[in-house]
């Protein structure tokens, strides 16, 4: 185990990046906004207030507002989605995930207004003559067929992708559907060319658009594709040892070449896929479980499915193929000297490389771990707290109520009671938090309500 400074850190140095990910963040939602605002003067200036005048102008004119607010936040969707690594870090998966669902409906209810509001303005403002028109519009006018196909595409990815519907395909069915999106935004492009003149009747506009979906497409091809795969053929990753860590959780440890340039933290992730073994063509997010040493990377996966337990059989000198680091759970995110961590389950693995891996002087960092079943990392943790003075509560035992994030060990009246008890300046302390979902809900509806501030808090959950 690698052992870092055990000295109070430099606080301004360590909320540097915490800061340069605010800046970030206050960028990218910016952009979106001013091109939301920068589509909307161009369909003023190109009369769409003017045109509200008539019923069927009206109708017609709101479509095209729609369309077009609808394409800015689809290609805001393949961005947000492109693994672009200074997004990455400044949001992280959960938040990005987050806001991709929220653009991606939002982007979705547009496009369907739209659809509709330009038939009905074609059709004159006559509801009956809608189908009508649009059978002709979809045959009859330039890439309109494919915007049919686009459509077809986008509504598949969005049915699969409603909590109910999503709940019942299994996680790799769902996420293959979910690549229809991108042949979606291809087939959308050809009619807003072709029939769009919002696109295409000034300078600024052609700018615009060519420039927003040539840096959604190269984000893509960038970040989703070239960069994985320059990665894993520099580095070479290769299992060197699987061990058996009980209850049915293994840690795999994996080397490869330079392995010092590779720039990962402790408490980040990747998504990994291992050669010789069934399914080895899906990729599974795993943690971290171990500080990186610029030698070997470390993770302990927990089997609850098919890909998970193959893990348990994998040979040494298999072939690992990984895309990322991702992930905020890292000391990137912190920017106070005093730490607390809170895990359950196997979520303790990223914050065990997180123990490991951030600075603090003795009593700094405390470790709340909730488990039912056997506790991982018991000497590493005994380890830790002895040569770094990380302070380690066990929260062992079944949970004492539905909604409740603690064991039955536990006495104190409330959740957020024992959590004041236990550590009083909680709401001084940044807090990472990882565990299954709705555990990690409780757990962050009592650290808001101990008064820890939005921006301190740092979390990822397990599941989806
Ligand atoms: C950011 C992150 C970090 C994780 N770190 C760890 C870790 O360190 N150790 C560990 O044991 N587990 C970790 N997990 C959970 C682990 O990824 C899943 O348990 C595993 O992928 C299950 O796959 P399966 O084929 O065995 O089971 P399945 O039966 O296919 O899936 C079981 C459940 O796992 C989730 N899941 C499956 N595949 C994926 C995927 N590709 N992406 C996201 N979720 C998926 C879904 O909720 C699914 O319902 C992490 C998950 C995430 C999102």
């Amino acid at each position: 185990m690698t052992l870092l400074q055990t000295s109070a850190p430099d606080v301004v140095r360590l909320g540097a990046r915490a800061r340069r990910d605010a800046g970030v963040r206050l960028a990218a939602g910016s952009t979106l906004w001013l091109s939301l605002l920068l589509v909307t003067w161009w369909w003023v200036t190109g009369g769409g207030i003017t045109q509200l005048g008539g019923w069927a102008t009206g109708l017609e004119s709101v479509g095209r507002i729609t369309g077009l607010a609808s394409a800015v936040l689809l290609l805001a969707q393949v961005v947000l989605m492109a693994r672009i690594p200074v997004l990455e870090r400044a949001f992280g998966q959960d938040e990005l995930t987050r806001i991709h669902r929220l653009v991606g409906f939002t982007s979705f209810n547009l496009m369907v207004a739209h659809i509709v509001l330009i038939t009905w303005g074609y059709a004159a403002g006559s509801l009956l003559a809608s189908p009508g028109t649009l059978w002709d519009l979809a045959v009859n006018y330039p890439g309109m067929l494919l915007a049919v196909a686009a459509t077809a595409c986008l509504v598949m990815v969005v049915v699969t992708s409603i909590r109910a519907a999503r709940r019942r395909l299994r996680y790799e069915s769902w996420h293959l559907m979910h690549l229809y999106a991108y042949l979606g935004v291809g087939l959308a492009i050809p009619h807003q060319l072709w029939t769009g003149t919002d696109f295409t009747s000034s300078t600024g506009r052609q700018v615009f658009w060519w420039a927003a979906w040539g840096v959604s497409m190269a984000s893509v091809l960038v970040w989703r594709v070239g960069l994985p795969l320059w990665r894993n053929l520099r580095h070479d990753l290769r299992v060197a040892a699987v061990v058996p860590e009980g209850d049915g959780t293994v840690s795999v440890h994996v080397t490869g070449r330079h392995l010092h340039r590779l720039p990962v933290e402790g408490g980040q992730f990747f998504s990994w896929r291992f050669g010789g073994r069934p399914g080895r063509t899906r990729a599974n997010p795993y943690s971290l479980s171990a500080a990186p040493d610029g030698r070997s990377l470390r993770i302990t996966v927990q089997d609850v499915g098919d890909g998970s337990a193959a893990v348990a059989g994998l040979e040494v000198g298999a072939r690992a193929w990984v895309e990322g680091p991702y992930g905020r759970l890292s000391p990137r995110a912190r920017s106070r000297s005093k730490v607390l961590m809170i895990g359950a389950g196997v979520g303790i693995t990223p914050l065990r490389a997180l123990a490991e891996h951030l600075e603090y002087a003795p009593g700094e960092a405390l470790l709340l771990y909730r488990t039912s079943g056997t506790s991982l990392f018991v000497d590493e943790l005994h380890e830790l707290a002895d040569q770094r003075g990380l302070v380690v509560w066990g929260l062992p035992g079944r949970r004492r109520a539905a909604d409740s994030w603690l064991g039955d060990t536990v006495d104190a009246p409330t959740d957020l009671a024992a959590l004041r008890s236990w550590v009083p300046d909680v709401a001084e302390r940044d807090v990472y938090l990882c565990g299954p979902g709705p555990w990690a809900d409780l757990v962050l509806r009592d650290l808001r309500a101990a008064g820890v501030p939005e921006q301190h808090i740092h979390f990822e959950t397990f599941g989806w």
